[in-house]
């Protein structure tokens, strides 16, 4: 497409920010329209296969990266009590063999001014804070995205990149009312000097048991260890991210669990629990109109359960990339693009939902059926992590 066309992008998260760099890269005009007045993130910490590594290398980002990320050896899913090792993934080396880039856990708020700085350094103009998004309007010439001061911002492509609250996808699909799914997400971090030495080895340990499981890994080159705990209580709806609650709720829901657990619980500082009501979302298939388009959370919100959202997002940015690449018609580009990702993401929404199913069974022997029937290692080495967004062939 040609290089001159404007290219508005509302949402500065990891998403919006990718793709700002993806576009910049190539030499196209894009200005990204953020509502908070100024850049960051919240929350703690990410996994990054090398299916979205790939695409941040591609950004020249590899060194800055490294520097701040963990490279865990496995993913060790056990047993809630005894700690038993229901199934093994390997990670490491074995993942940058076989998938051709690192598996990394790094911090949201690094890898988000990892990009921020990239997109800045490709145009310091591109992002417009204290900017929110209503809607937009288009015709046959342009698109203009509505911002609620009441200005236009006129352009030939617009990206909704706005997040699981969207106001872009509300207005191509209308509103999608999410469904509680009766669980909550617990989350904290622990300085690893408040730990025993060498208290957990650098693997991502997931521990599953009756009605919860926690997801336990290192953030920060080892510095601080990330726990993120989902519990089914239907009671708590509040979706806040940035919501306290009572640590003593926390560590009443994982009595009887392994001592790892304790100790973890135990060393959280008691005002830094965080706890969100967990919405899902079902898939959708129609992401655009002839000049608008959604794309991560925006177009496929997903439970955490796979670690997968915003690596999709980044998938997202470079296949969006490609497709702008590919055609000079803004409806076909749009088109390739949504054909390209729905499949993909619409998997990623429906397993994650059944991972969640498959991480609280009641007992071991329901866990040993479960996760002999459903081979994660392999399945994610042949579909998930294998995938390639700057290379893969577009239909
Ligand atoms: C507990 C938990 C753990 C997770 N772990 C992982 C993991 O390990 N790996 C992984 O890949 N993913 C993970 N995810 C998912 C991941 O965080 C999201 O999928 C990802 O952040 C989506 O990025 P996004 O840019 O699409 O949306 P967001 O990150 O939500 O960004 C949206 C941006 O748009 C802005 N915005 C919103 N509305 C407007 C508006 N109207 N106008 C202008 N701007 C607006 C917001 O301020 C924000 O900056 C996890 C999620 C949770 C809840």
């Amino acid at each position: 497409m040609d290089k001159s066309k404007k290219i508005i992008i509302a949402g500065a998260g990891i998403g919006g920010l990718a793709a700002a760099a993806c576009l910049l890269q190539e030499g196209y005009h894009v200005r990204v329209y953020e509502q908070a007045p100024e850049l960051g993130e919240i929350g703690a910490g990410i996994q990054c296969s090398a299916n979205a590594v790939k695409v941040l290398h591609h950004l020249g980002l590899a060194d800055r990266l490294a520097e701040v990320s963990v490279k865990p050896k496995s993913f060790e899913f056990r047993l809630y009590d005894t700690g038993e090792v229901l199934h093994k993934v390997p990670l490491a080396e074995t993942h940058e063999k076989n998938h051709g880039a690192p598996y990394y856990h790094i911090h949201r708020s690094d890898i988000h001014k990892i990009l921020a700085d990239r997109v800045l350094e490709l145009d310091p103009d591109s992002v417009v804070l204290n900017s929110t998004a209503i809607g937009f309007e288009e015709d046959n010439n342009s698109v203009s995205l509505k911002l609620s001061d009441g200005s236009k911002i006129i352009g030939d492509i617009l990206v909704g990149a706005d997040g699981i609250k969207s106001a872009i996808r509300d207005q191509i699909i209308g509103e999608t009312p999410p469904d509680f799914t009766g669980q909550v997400a617990w989350r904290a971090t622990v300085p690893v000097e408040k730990l025993p030495k060498e208290f957990m080895d650098k693997i991502v340990a997931i521990w599953c048991g009756p009605k919860k499981h926690a997801v336990v890994y290192y953030l920060r080159s080892g510095k601080v260890l990330n726990f993120v705990a989902c519990v089914e209580n239907a009671t708590w709806k509040d979706e806040s991210w940035t919501v306290k609650a009572d640590w003593q709720e926390l560590k009443d829901d994982f009595v009887g669990w392994n001592d790892e657990i304790q100790i973890i619980i135990d060393n959280i500082d008691k005002d830094q629990c965080y706890r969100w009501a967990m919405n899902n979302r079902k898939p959708i298939y129609n992401w655009r109109t002839d000049k608008a388009v959604v794309m991560g959370d925006a177009a496929h919100p997903t439970l955490p359960y796979m670690a997968s959202g915003a690596v999709m997002a980044i998938e997202d940015a470079a296949v969006l990339m490609r497709s702008i690449n590919a055609s000079d018609d803004v409806a076909e580009a749009l088109d390739m693009f949504q054909r390209n990702r729905v499949d993909r993401t619409a998997r990623i929404v429906t397993e994650s939902t059944e991972h969640g199913d498959l991480y609280h069974l009641s007992n071991r022997q329901e866990f040993e059926e479960g996760f002999g029937k459903k081979n994660i290692a392999k399945e994610r080495g042949e579909w998930l992590y294998s995938y390639d967004p700057l290379a893969v062939p577009l239909i």
